[in-house]
């Protein structure tokens, strides 16, 4: 069995559903013009990350200077549960499958770094590696395609043919030289579904996100207002979105995950909102201890669940609103204005006058002006 081979069926045994090889170059110009110019464009929004380390993400040599290939695995997190249309009953929000179990990049971090220390053990010269889930500065989506984990899509998420695309990405960098992969076909063909579902046009072109508009990046990446023309195409996400892999003809017999750590806590399946809302600080922290939602912090989840709720149109709503009204944060205050602005009707317009004439409010009270006007 050669080095590769023997790295390949390690990384299965630890759990890894894809794994793939190739040289650690930097893309085609193509590739490269297209990123640049991505970034030139403000795609990235508030992901600074991004903008931060984009040659380093562009070049593997600038993290690892003598690097020459890299390892790409993917772990499926698909697990057997229906499709979001069973759930979308009246006062329940929507969480993206990844995040309804634990946070996966420890878990994946973990075995990466199980399989880089097989990697020095087997070798015969030392080697030095290091290792990126999500975070570090590899174009992960990018480098997995060349290792012929799975194509870019239309949608741009990474498709296997075995798997489809809900899985998880992880890498290692390697100065070893390695038996590389090859890239695998296109095989969106004609299909255009993601591009036809996306309730938001992010997908501006075929291949081509705009993450501004992506609910994923205004659930999650954004951390301050969301636009209030953005508000009423969130409906009831309330953390990431997913309906372009939902209706992926590739996903429809995504095999389920054997990965118990990535089912779903209980209450992540189409939560009920009102039960969110009620949420303090420490039983924030509590619930999402180790789960990837406590990145967005209460502030960020709380500001979701509130337009989820002005969205659900709900007049029945208002008085549980007034909760958020007086929450003390105010990017939650500020996003309940707008939510019971939605509700319309006397409950809501009750609600707003009543907030207007208490002192609670100050910093939003232009906005309840405005909400009161328009109604
Ligand atoms: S995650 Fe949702 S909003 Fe983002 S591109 Fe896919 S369908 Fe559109
Ligand atoms: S929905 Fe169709 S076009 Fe979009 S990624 Fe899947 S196969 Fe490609």
């Amino acid at each position: 069995m050669s080095f590769t081979e023997k790295i390949k069926t390690y990384a299965k045994s630890l759990g890894f559903d894809l794994v793939g090889v190739s040289p650690a170059e930097v893309p085609s110009p193509d590739r490269k013009k297209f990123f640049l110019q991505w970034l030139e464009k403000g795609s990235a929004g508030e992901m600074n990350y991004l903008k931060k380390n984009a040659e380093k993400r562009i070049d593997p040599r600038l993290v690892l200077p003598r690097a020459q290939s890299i390892i790409s695995v993917g772990m499926n997190y698909f697990t057997d549960i229906p499709l979001r249309a069973t759930f979308l009953e009246k006062g329940k929000g929507w969480i993206s499958r990844y995040a309804w179990g634990d946070d996966y990049h420890d878990h994946l971090k973990e075995k990466l770094l199980k399989l880089l220390a097989f990697i020095k053990s087997e070798s015969r010269k030392p080697v030095e590696g290091k290792v990126y889930v999500d975070t570090g500065p590899v174009l992960e989506r990018e480098v997995g395609g060349r290792a012929g984990l799975g194509w870019q899509g239309k949608n741009t998420n990474l498709i296997s043919r075995k798997i489809g695309s809900w899985f998880f990405l992880g890498e290692i960098l390697l100065d070893v030289e390695l038996t590389y992969d090859e890239p695998i076909p296109d095989f969106c063909g004609t299909c255009n579904r993601c591009i036809e579902a996306c309730p938001t046009g992010a997908i501006t072109e075929p291949y081509v996100l705009d993450p501004r508009r992506c609910i994923s990046y205004l659930t999650i990446e954004l951390k301050d207002n969301i636009p209030v023309e953005s508000r009423p195409l969130l409906g009831n996400h309330i953390f990431g979105c997913d309906i372009c892999q939902d209706v992926c003809p590739w996903n429809r017999k995504a095999p389920a995950t054997s990965e118990t750590s990535f089912l779903p806590r209980e209450g992540l399946v189409a939560p009920s909102l009102l039960s969110l809302l009620r949420l303090g600080e420490e039983e924030f922290r509590t619930f999402f201890k180790k789960n990837p939602i406590k990145r967005v912090k209460r502030k960020g989840f709380l500001r979701n669940v509130v337009v989820a709720l002005g969205n659900s149109r709900d007049p029945d709503l208002a008085k549980p609103l007034e909760l958020a009204l007086k929450d003390p944060e105010p990017l939650i205050r500020s996003h309940a204005v707008w939510a019971l602005g939605q509700l319309g009707g006397s409950k809501a317009q009750q609600v707003l006058e009543r907030a207007l004439s208490s002192e609670v409010n100050p910093q939003v009270i232009e906005e309840i002006k405005r909400a009161l006007e328009a109604m």
